[in-house]
């Protein structure tokens, strides 16, 4: 096993999913010295993600106020598809979610207490998206390799002890 000695970093980031690495390239862009480590290799499997309309809210307000501006185009599935046509998304028409109780049909009520349905845009260009994870979370380690982040796949921590600072 390849074990690594010596450097130093404001921010060392345990999992490069999208959190991780858009928390990495957040804080490069704040002026940390940042590594990030990921157990796995990309492309790699996993599940989900469609976005909200408030999660791409969030999206255009992290490119703006962190000076990302390539981030700005994964917010509306119209400008994902001018931009990246390669990574696979889809269009989401919204999403529901209905309470059962286990051995029992599902019935509801005209209050429609136990429903809940969250509706998206009707229009293509504004759509939230349903993203294929393993592409786009692949894409955004490139742009943290892109950006001089020092980047490690296929690492583990295996120890952590604090004398002062934090040694993994
Ligand atoms: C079935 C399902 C459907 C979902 N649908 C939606 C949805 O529609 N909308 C939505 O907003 N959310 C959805 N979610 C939730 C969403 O997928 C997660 O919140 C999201 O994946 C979290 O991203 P992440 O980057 O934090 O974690 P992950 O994508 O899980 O990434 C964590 C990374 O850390 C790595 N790692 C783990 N441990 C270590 C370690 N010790 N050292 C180094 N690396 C490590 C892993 O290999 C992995 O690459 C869904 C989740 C599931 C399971």
């Amino acid at each position: 096993m390849h074990k690594k000695s010596g450097d130093h970093y404001d921010f060392l980031i345990a999992g490069a999913g999208f959190a991780g690495s858009l928390t990495a390239l957040i804080l490069q862009k704040s002026g940390f010295k940042v590594g990030l480590l990921e157990k796995g290799q990309h492309p790699r499997f996993t599940i989900g993600e469609s976005s909200t309309p408030v999660a791409d809210m969030i999206l255009r307000e992290l490119s703006s106020k962190y000076n990302l501006p390539w981030l700005y185009n994964f917010s509306r599935y119209g400008t994902w598809q001018q931009s990246h046509p390669e990574i696979v998304c889809g269009i989401k028409r919204g999403f529901s979610f209905f309470k059962h109780y286990p051995g029992e049909y599902f019935t509801t009520d005209g209050d429609h207490k136990n429903e809940l349905l969250v509706a998206a845009s009707s229009s293509d260009i504004e759509s939230d998206t349903n993203w294929l994870r393993a592409d786009f979370d692949a894409f955004l380690v490139s742009k943290v390799k892109e950006s001089g982040i020092d980047y490690f796949d296929l690492t583990e921590i295996m120890t952590a002890t604090r004398n002062g600072q934090w040694e993994l």
